[in-house]
């Protein structure tokens, strides 16, 4: 899976890409990440990619023409095309079930916004995806792009090994269940002991707790998840 990320600060995403199962993906030829700054496609000598909005109000909206112009070139460098993406708060929310539908995509372009956002004719004129990674704002949309492609990598067979598999995972397709707790050693730590069941050896009844404590953890956290 490839991912190209269109940012006005590329140098946030060099430390998150040398770490980890991403680096390891990275290294293994399983995922790649381009990131390009945007001011590369500034028109004006001062590389300006932002102005006042129109109308009046705070702040800087980013400019239609470097950004639709970015675009258009990063999708020449490679094939296929690949989905446009737009980091916004105003986009489809991302959820478990949107990011194993943008995970069978083989390309995606990830925009992300600062200041006050984005010309309303950059959307108009390229049809993005548009995503928000929750009900708040932040700084700039290379953050919420890290959180699309973290969550996107575990999808790509071969990043995770068995023993990370994300087959289980709290939210995996379409399991509306929370995680059960989980332990390792050692047994006993401040009086708290680990459930005498896990020690048991016992397959079918722990799985059988397994199942219990997801649910009773789901009823006490995130009893929307089961009305749903
Ligand atoms: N004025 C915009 C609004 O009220 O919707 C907020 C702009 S925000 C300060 C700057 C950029 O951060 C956005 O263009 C977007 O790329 C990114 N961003 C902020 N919050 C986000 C969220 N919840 N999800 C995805 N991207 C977000």
């Amino acid at each position: 899976m490839r991912f190209d990320v269109l940012t006005l600060f590329p140098e946030m995403f060099p430390g998150y890409m040398s770490q980890s199962l991403l680096n390891k993906a990275i290294e293994g030829q399983l995922v790649d990440v381009q990131v390009h700054n945007l001011r590369d496609w500034a028109t004006d000598k001062h590389q300006k990619i932002d102005d006042r909005p129109f109308g009046g109000g705070p702040g800087m909206i980013l400019m239609v023409e470097p950004v639709v112009n970015s675009v258009r070139a990063v999708q020449k460098m490679a094939q296929p095309k690949g989905k446009i993406v737009m980091m916004t708060p105003s986009g489809r929310r991302l959820d478990q079930k949107f990011v194993e539908e943008l995970a069978v995509e083989p390309r995606l372009i990830l925009l992300c916004g600062r200041y006050e956002g984005f010309d309303q004719r950059v959307t108009d004129i390229l049809h993005p995806i548009e995503v928000s990674i929750g009900d708040y704002i932040l700084n700039g949309g290379e953050v919420a792009a890290m959180v699309m492609i973290d969550s996107l990598v575990r999808m790509v067979p071969g990043v995770l090994g068995d023993e990370q598999s994300s087959w289980d995972d709290s939210f995996s397709r379409g399991n509306r269940m929370l995680e059960y707790p989980q332990y390792t050693r050692p047994r006993e730590f401040e009086g708290l002991e680990v459930p005498e069941i896990l020690l048991s050896g016992n397959h079918g009844e722990i799985e059988r707790w397994r199942k219990a404590k997801s649910l009773e953890n789901t009823r006490l956290r995130r009893s929307d998840l089961i009305e749903e």
